[in-house]
């Protein structure tokens, strides 16, 4: 590992804007995920980690900084928010060789608070955790948290709870809704750099020059966006809050907020306590997607001079981005089913199976894991295939056995999970953090997380459909 540095400072003080983190003196690391340090080469102690944590030291005397944005949320345009309980504290170039943030979240006021706290209870914090390692070892481009530090203070939110920082790692925090915000102040100039800063560390095989720069950037951010949203839906991944400003424009997962896997399949569900009329449902994830990619056409106007001409571009893009994802939705379930290739009679097969899981309230990791084992030469008893698909997996492994069923298994192995982080499971292990435990058991289970593709005989509860789902709910009180 190389040094530290300052990063986006081309951006200027408008966009970010010197703010210090909380000091907190009794503070203590709680968790550091040690994959994330080895994978990055990053070299640094905890007891150091810890001092950049808990706000008592600067990393190389660099300026701590939060970050200006805006955002549509729920569909609202809110013209400041900003990170109002978050520091950028330094970046660094990883073992990659690409440069990574190091952004606390739970580090205090910020002038973007807006009457919030600043801080942040350690149960998100522990969620962000599971999540974001859970999602990276899913396959699914994601922001990491390489550590949570137990602030040893409380945070009042429903009722006092312990408070945590999340230290996350990631290669951007560039979203949709800073460049929203630079369209909002007209600054040319920022928009401009910001566009050569992303294509330089995100999109570097654009070459193009002038305007049509403008366009190919915006397709590459449309196509990340659209590869995205199929690996969410791949895993059942539900982000529960996909406002633009939680929309990074290299395509990562961010912001494990109101976040939750999806264990009964249903294209509509929701589990976000403030997602009332479910804009961010299962279902919807590619249509918010192409929205939030329309707010970022809407903002690069800006650089554009004929803006006649600009619009039927911008659209042509966004209507690839459907006929992308409607490409990759089919591969995604082909894959899912173990077809080698896609016959016009698989769309009535895959119909049928949606349906039947539907109805019967199938759990959507089990029901593929089994369907997967149930391939496998030699399969393992963990993994039991519903009554209700006796009739329907006739049909399928009829239609299986036209390929080979070795290849089928395999392909079918490589896309459907075996082991998701439940919801039970993630509530379980917070209320035991809550209490002030860190038990083997929640080492055994974020291990086994690590190989998610792995099919072995778990404990049941790791497979287990999560008991009260119909009143599981989330919220954004990170
Ligand atoms: P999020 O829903 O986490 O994306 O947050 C939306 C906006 O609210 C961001 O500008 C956050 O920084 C801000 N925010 C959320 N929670 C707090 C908090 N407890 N204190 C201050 N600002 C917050
Ligand atoms: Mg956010």
């Amino acid at each position: 590992m190389g040094h530290y540095f300052p990063r986006y400072t081309e951006l200027g003080e408008t966009y970010l804007i010197p703010q210090q983190p909380c000091r907190f003196e009794q503070a203590q690391l709680l968790l550091t995920n040690r994959n994330v340090l080895s994978d990055l080469g990053l070299d640094v102690n905890l007891p150091q980690l810890r001092e950049y944590l808990a706000g008592l030291s600067q990393v190389d005397n660099i300026q701590p900084v939060a970050m200006a944005y805006c955002g549509h949320q729920f569909g609202q345009f809110n013209p400041q928010l900003g990170d109002g309980r978050a520091h950028l504290i330094a970046s660094f170039v990883a073992a990659d060789g690409h440069a990574y943030d190091m952004h606390l979240k739970g580090s205090g006021a910020t002038v973007f608070s807006r009457g919030g706290d600043g801080f942040c209870a350690l149960g998100p914090a522990i969620r962000e955790y599971i999540m974001s390692q859970a999602m990276h070892s899913l396959g699914i481009p994601t922001t990491h948290c390489l550590a949570v530090l137990s602030t040893n203070q409380q945070v009042m939110r429903r009722a006092m709870e312990p408070g945590a920082v999340v230290c996350r790692v990631a290669r951007s925090h560039i979203r949709v809704g800073t460049f929203q915000l630079m369209a909002m102040n007209k600054d040319v100039a920022a928009m401009q750099q910001l566009v050569e800063l992303c294509i330089r560390e995100y999109f570097s095989d654009i070459t193009s020059t002038g305007e049509a720069r403008v366009f190919d950037f915006f397709h590459q951010v449309c196509q990340q966006q659209c590869a995205l949203i199929l690996k969410w839906m791949q895993v059942g991944f539900i982000h529960g809050v996909m406002n633009t400003d939680n929309t990074l424009i290299n395509g990562e997962t961010i912001d494990y907020g109101p976040c939750a896997m999806m264990e009964s399949f249903s294209f509509d569900t929701v589990f976000s306590s403030i997602d009332r009329h479910g804009r961010y449902a299962f279902g919807q994830q590619p249509n918010i997607a192409s929205w939030n990619c329309g707010r970022l056409a809407e903002s690069l106007m800006l650089l554009v001079d004929d803006k006649d001409a600009a619009l039927e571009r911008f659209s042509k893009v966004l209507s690839q981005f459907a006929d992308d994802f409607n490409q990759g939705y089919q591969r995604m379930w082909s894959k899912k089913l173990g077809l080698l290739t896609w016959q016009e009679s698989d769309k009535a097969l895959l119909n049928e199976l949606l349906s039947l899981m539907q109805q019967n309230k199938l759990d959507y990791t089990n029901t593929f894991a089994a369907l997967t084992n149930s391939l496998h030469t030699s399969p393992l008893p963990t993994y039991t295939l519903p009554e209700a698909l006796a009739d329907w997996v006739t049909k399928w492994r009829k239609r299986i056995c036209e390929g080979d069923l070795c290849e089928a298994h395999s392909l079918m192995q490589s896309v459907n999970p075996a082991v998701i982080p439940r919801n039970d499971m993630v509530e379980y292990f917070i209320a035991e953090f809550n209490q002030g435990a860190n038990s083997d058991a929640f080492t055994s289970w974020l291990n086994a997380l690590k190989t998610p593709y792995s099919y072995q005989a778990y404990p049941a509860q790791w497979l287990a459909t999560m008991s009260n789902e119909q009143a599981y709910q989330t919220f954004c009180g990170t």
